[in-house]
């Protein structure tokens, strides 16, 4: 079963992508075993382009 290393947790093989993700998107470090091996993954910088696209949305209603 897939591990999460950074919460010694163990998660469903589809479930473990998402979980990492979150760790990723939090801007962490994750370490997770699958069954192709251990493997460390680098933060996310995924939160720019959302938080862009909302200031966009807010300048649309202002004149
Ligand atoms: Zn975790």
């Amino acid at each position: 079963m897939p591990t999460c290393h950074n919460c010694d947790r163990v998660y469903e093989s589809n479930g473990i992508t998402r979980h990492r993700m979150a760790h990723q998107r939090r801007g962490e470090t994750v370490i997770v075993t699958m069954r192709s091996g251990t493997w460390e993954y680098p933060p996310l910088p995924a939160t720019q382009p959302d938080s862009t696209s909302i200031t966009d949305a807010d300048k649309s209603d202002e004149p």
